[in-house]
C-alpha cells in the first residue's frame, strides 16, 4: 500500500497531529488544498485570483495551526526562515539625494 504521503518534500512532519490533516494533505480524490511549498512551509489555499490571461491562481497562506486538531505546526519564525525574511530592511536604501527641483 501506498502509504507516502504525498507532499513529496519529505520529512517536514506536518500532517503527523492527526489523521484528517494527514487526509487533507494526501487526498487522492481531490486536489488538496493544503500542502507543503517547495520551501518546506505548510500553506492552506484560501482562495482563487482571477488573473487576466492567465490561469486562475490559487492564494496561499502559511498555516501555523492544524485546522482540525490545532496542533502547533510551525511557527511565524519558521516560515519566515524558510521562506526568506522579505520584510528586513535588506535592501539598498533609496538615494534620495537626486534632488531636482528647481
Ligand atoms: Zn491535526
Amino acid at each position: 500500500m501506498a502509504a507516502d504521503i504525498g507532499a513529496g518534500s519529505g520529512g517536514q512532519g506536518f500532517g503527523s497531529c492527526c489523521e484528517e490533516l494527514q487526509e487533507a494533505m494526501s487526498g487522492e480524490e481531490f486536489e488538496p488544498l493544503i500542502t507543503v511549498g517547495d520551501d518546506g512551509v505548510l500553506y492552506m489555499s484560501v482562495g482563487m485570483v482571477e488573473l487576466e490571461d492567465e490561469e486562475p491562481g490559487m492564494v496561499d497562506h502559511p498555516v501555523f495551526f492544524c485546522p482540525f486538531c490545532g496542533s502547533g505546526l510551525q511557527t511565524p519564525e519558521d516560515v519566515k526562515a524558510k521562506t526568506g525574511d522579505e520584510d528586513d530592511d535588506d535592501e539598498e536604501e533609496e538615494d534620495e539625494s537626486e534632488d531636482k527641483q528647481s
